[in-house]
């Protein structure tokens, strides 16, 4: 009996080295929380290429010709929509390889929330220069560009770790049908993404338990999918769009909610202006922290995704905990 798993592996190694399992596929990831689920499911056969690298922004970022290269050279390319990752439309619809490309806001199964509008989330109507931020085409009335048609969700989707599994497993049904050979290992890899997933969830609503509903102020409107999984209550962002920064009267309005809102927490994010957030808290009772909703200041990796769950939790745990 101690002999068979040897043989088996022996056999499947034969078996593999006289297909074409060398080569496994080449798959290239938009952004990091989407990348560390595809290398979560690919562990053991290869690494997927990520575009949005290091401290960079989805919001604000631009095409280098090595990103176009990567996308040339490969098989499969996952994104999550022209609403989050605009500046990968032209490369992608301009693509001259066979690459599949999956558009993983179309997976099934996803739980959707509509772009929001209104109150201190109202977007600014000036100095806008037609960029989506986040929202699908459409959603936010300011940044339509008027050509797609117009669903209007937030495209901040992985938020929510049952998004997450959706994501999950759309990856792994196209990685099995690009690479079949490999099914089995993408297979288990799934399975065993989809319990930590549930488990991490169980996690977060614990530990979030105790801040429900306390309001406090983010810098971009990225959380709606965590507020709704956990409860938690944002009550305003600095800037709806990265990509445009707030002017003089948006920010005397959220400096005033601060205000208002007495011991409440404001929290920046590591790719943007801290200044701003100095401004917006200035005499105010206002504590400050740290979001990181899409992973800037994370490295890749296939837990990366836990990381950037758990750093949301964990900061907004111990910055609305302490009353001051
Ligand atoms: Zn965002």
């Amino acid at each position: 009996m101690r002999l068979m798993p040897a043989l088996l592996l022996a056999s499947a190694t034969l078996f593999a080295g006289s297909t074409a399992q060398a080569a496994a596929p080449n798959v290239v990831v938009s952004i990091k929380p989407i990348h560390s689920l595809v290398a979560a499911i690919m562990q053991g056969v290869g690494e997927p290429k990520l575009i949005v690298e290091g401290a960079a922004s989805p919001h604000t970022f631009n095409m280098k010709p090595s990103n176009a290269a990567a996308l040339q050279k490969a098989d499969l390319i996952f994104w999550i929509g022209h609403g989050m990752e605009a500046f990968l439309e032209k490369p992608l619809e301009a693509l001259s390889s066979k690459a599949s490309v999956v558009t993983l806001e179309d997976a099934p199964g996803l739980h959707k929330l509509k772009f929001r509008e209104g109150g201190v989330f109202e977007p600014e109507a000036e100095d806008d220069d037609g960029h989506d931020h986040g929202a699908a085409d459409g959603a936010e009335a300011v940044h339509d560009d008027g050509d797609h048609d117009l669903q209007g969700f937030d495209t901040h989707l992985w938020l929510d770790p049952m998004n997450a599994k959706a994501f999950a497993q759309e990856i792994e049904r196209r990685l099995v049908q690009a690479d079949p050979a490999n099914a089995q290992r993408y297979q288990q890899n799934g399975a065993d993404l989809m319990k930590k997933l549930d488990a991490l969830d169980a996690e977060l609503k614990t530990q979030l338990e105790p801040v429900r509903h306390k309001p406090f102020v983010v810098f971009h409107d990225a959380y709606q999918y965590f507020e709704h999984r956990y409860h938690v209550s944002v009550a305003g962002s600095i800037t709806v769009s990265p990509e445009t920064m707030p002017g003089a009267e948006r920010i005397s309005e959220i400096h005033k909610k601060v205000a208002d809102l007495g011991a409440t927490c404001v929290f920046a994010e590591p790719q943007f202006e801290p200044k701003l957030l100095r401004v917006v808290t200035e005499g105010t009772k206002a504590r400050s922290g740290v979001l990181d909703p899409e992973a800037g200041a994370l490295d890749q990796s296939p837990d990366l995704y836990f990381h950037l769950m758990r750093g949301l939790a964990n900061s907004l745990k111990t910055c609305l905990s302490n009353e001051g």
